[in-house]
């Protein structure tokens, strides 16, 4: 098949090219990212390749479906960036990747968790100018905390493996309860309950309308004074200008994030000699007890390995004819 491959870097171009060895699919790989300028691109290919920051709305999908494109392979599990409807209506199919590396994105959170509380980013800074004080550099044990999980499938579950082994309680909200967790000893109640009680909250379900802003002003009158909130999961779960307020009043006392709700204008690019014009991320960024990276959680060996295979794999069965187990159903919004 006839693939672009948008939003791609050198290390995407190394995995995808060794992955496709023996199917020899024709990639062509394209650095931009899908947008509604940038979709003349695709045109005479079957197939495009995106990642989280392409944007396949319905007039995109419009663009590419009237010059050939008839299949969209996610290199992501989540597929909240994709007008599952328009892309019906239009015959084509998209695929995704729905595991990669859970465990990637759970050691990711954990860092974040870890370098917040003993701030090993501000004590790397003070050592390396000979500053050996410890005045504001303290932290708490993590050992007998309650950790508070808000969705437990393939990441939140490893996540809560992770925590159980500091001696931490766990607490979780799913609309679903995962028997691993259940058989771990993880309690679950409902989001409130969590955020109240919880020392830590990290986040691990997928943005959907419903779970939108799900951390907004009112559901952060809910958190535990001081609490620490940890989002590796969607930018947009989170209400970032209410955040920035609980940051002021204290009642967030640590916030690590590797996803914003506005990241796309933003990640995975060098943009160190240029003025950031987003007010909000600069504000973000001025708080000594916010962390964020630049959605780097996945970024593992392991996980772009599996992601460019699946990759293949699902071009490779559609290509084919045969059934994908990776296609995303519109009404269901979920893979059969
Ligand atoms: P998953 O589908 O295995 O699990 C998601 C869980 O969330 C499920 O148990 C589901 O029942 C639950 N859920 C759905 N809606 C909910 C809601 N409104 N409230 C509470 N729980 C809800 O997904 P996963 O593989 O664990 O991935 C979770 C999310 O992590 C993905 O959707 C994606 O957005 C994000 N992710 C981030 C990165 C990164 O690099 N930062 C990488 C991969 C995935």
């Amino acid at each position: 098949m006839k693939v672009a491959v948008f939003s791609t870097k050198a290390y995407d171009r190394q995995f995808l090219t060794d992955a496709n060895a023996e199917s020899g699919h024709e990639l062509v790989f394209f650095e931009p990212r899908l947008t509604p300028d940038t979709a003349t691109l695709a045109s005479g290919f079957e197939a495009v390749c995106v990642f989280i920051n392409d944007e396949l709305h319905a007039d995109t999908l419009q663009t590419i479906a009237s010059t050939g494109t008839k299949l969209i392979a996610l290199r992501s599990a989540g597929f909240n960036h994709v007008d599952l409807h328009a892309a019906a209506k239009l015959g084509m199919k998209v695929v995704r990747v729905p595991s990669y590396s859970p465990q990637a994105v759970a050691e990711h959170a954990v860092g974040l968790i870890l370098t917040l509380n003993r701030k090993y980013h501000r004590a790397f800074n003070r050592v390396r100018e000979s500053n050996f004080s410890l005045n504001g550099l303290l932290g708490f044990d993590l050992y007998g905390s309650t950790v508070g999980i808000v969705g437990t499938g393939k990441i939140g579950v490893c996540f809560a493996q992770i925590m159980k082994g500091f001696g931490c309680n766990l607490l979780a909200y799913d609309i679903y309860q995962n028997p691993a967790c259940l058989d771990m000893g993880v309690k679950y109640v409902e989001l409130p309950e969590l955020l109240g009680d919880s020392d830590i909250v990290s986040l691990h379900c997928p943005l959907t309308p419903e779970s939108h802003h799900m951390i907004n002003s009112e559901s952060l009158k809910d958190f535990n004074p001081g609490a620490m909130l940890i989002n590796t999961s969607r930018g947009g779960l989170i209400d970032t200008k209410a955040v920035i307020k609980a940051l002021k009043s204290g009642r967030i006392g640590h916030l690590g994030l590797d996803v914003y709700e506005l990241e796309g204008s933003l990640f995975f690019e060098d943009l160190s000699d240029q003025v950031i014009q987003d007010d909000i991320f600069g504000r973000l960024i001025t708080f000594p007890n916010v962390v964020i990276t630049g959605h780097q959680a996945f970024f593992t060996r392991n996980a772009l390995q599996n992601i460019a295979e699946a990759t293949i794999s699902n071009i490779t069965d559609i290509d084919s004819g045969h059934s994908c187990p990776n296609l995303v159903i519109a009404e269901q919004g979920i893979a059969v």
